[in-house]
């Protein structure tokens, strides 16, 4: 029999506390249907780490995750951490340890939930670990410096290993989808780091005569995106653009609460985070839409089952899926950000309910 899937759980805080758990309530429930062997490991981190293991993130929960084939991470309110150097933000750390180098964002329309857009399939991958983001790009010290008072500096970083591997991921995903992928970027005027990645990314494309490319500015796309989002399947872009786009789309779709994602690194591992932060604002309430929680989680299922060979856990995200939908078709089972009169608690029995 094949080893169990090693599964970490991280709840983060704030509605990470509500939203992690349904998740994984939903993901047991579809494993057990589709006999999928999982050790789910409960891990330490964010701001309950810090008052029970004196960090955020304990030296213990990094051991552990490098024995896992992939975790599940709530969202982090680390702007209410307080300050002290135990309390830190610990997703750079997770993303550069791991090498979590593509983060994968689908945006999808449901009916009757409040979508600009009905029809709408994308999916955005972006870059991780470069680019603008100062907290992730430097080796050491940090990509934003101000060598006087007037003056400030942010340094973009772009190289052709982590656009190559980036463009890679997004054409194997294409290939898996409707076969289109579309690279975003700006090389009309940063000509040397938006052009190097159109290398890459041209570089890769030709490896896949079977998927059909294209590119598109980034201020084009933006556009584009509200007006006509159904003509995209696989777009692959950097770092900060990603950043941007991918909030752009979810708000297509319903907003926040309707943005999963997946952290993909070297190795096979995978992190399934939501795009939404912690949300201080409605957490405790019962009220916070898990479905971006639930499907990150069930891609994280899907991808196991697929890079394991494992066709059970595949099936299980396909349940998963499936219920999914049923799901937010209900009104009084979805949330009130997607035109629902429920909670966190009915839209996740809803989704049991309606597992095979
Ligand atoms: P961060 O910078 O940490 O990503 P943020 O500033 O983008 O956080 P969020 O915490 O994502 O902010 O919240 C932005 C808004 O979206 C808030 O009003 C919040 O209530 C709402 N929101 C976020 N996630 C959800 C969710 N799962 N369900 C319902 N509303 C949500």
């Amino acid at each position: 029999m094949a080893a169990a899937l090693r599964i970490g759980v991280l709840d983060g805080d704030d509605i990470g506390l509500e939203v992690v758990p349904a998740a994984v309530e939903v993901a047991r429930a579809a494993a057990y249907r589709h006999k999928v062997d999982i050790d789910w490991r409960k891990l330490p981190i964010g701001r309950r780490a810090l008052d029970t293991h004196g960090h955020t993130l304990p030296p213990s929960t990094m051991e552990e995750l490098r024995r896992l084939d992939g975790w599940i991470l709530g969202p982090i309110g680390h702007r209410a951490y307080p300050k002290q150097p135990n309390a830190i933000n610990p997703h750079p750390i997770l993303r550069k340890d791991f090498d979590l180098f593509a983060n994968v964002r689908p945006t999808r329309s449901y009916p009757d939930i409040g979508c600009l857009h009905q029809g709408v399939d994308l999916v955005i991958v972006r870059e991780n670990n470069e680019g603008f983001q100062p907290d992730r790009n430097m080796l050491a010290g940090s990509g934003e410096f101000r060598p006087n008072d007037d003056i400030t500096l942010s340094v973009r970083v772009i190289t052709r290993k982590a656009s190559y591997r980036v463009a890679k991921a997004a054409l194997e995903l294409a290939r898996a989808r409707r076969k289109h992928m579309t690279f975003v970027h700006k090389d009309t005027v940063f000509k040397l780091g938006c052009g190097m990645f159109v290398e890459e990314c041209r570089r890769a494309a030709a490896e896949y005569p079977d998927v059909k490319v294209d590119d598109v500015i980034v201020d084009t796309f933006a556009m584009r995106l509200v007006r006509d989002p159904q003509t995209f399947d696989v777009v692959v872009t950097t770092n900060m653009f990603g950043d941007i786009l991918s909030d752009e789309a979810a708000g297509i779709v319903g907003g926040l609460g309707m943005a999963p994602g997946l952290c993909i690194g070297e190795g096979n591992v995978a992190m399934a985070q939501a795009v939404h932060g912690s949300a201080p604002d409605i957490a405790g309430k019962g009220i916070a839409n898990p479905y971006s929680m639930i499907e990150s989680t069930r891609m994280l299922l899907e991808f196991l089952g697929v890079s394991r060979g494992r066709p059970e856990a595949v099936a299980a995200a396909a349940d998963i899926s499936k219920a999914v939908t049923a799901a937010l078709a209900d009104p009084k089972a979805r949330t009130g950000d997607i035109r629902g009169t429920g909670n966190t608690a009915t839209f996740t029995r809803a989704v049991l309910d309606n597992l095979g």
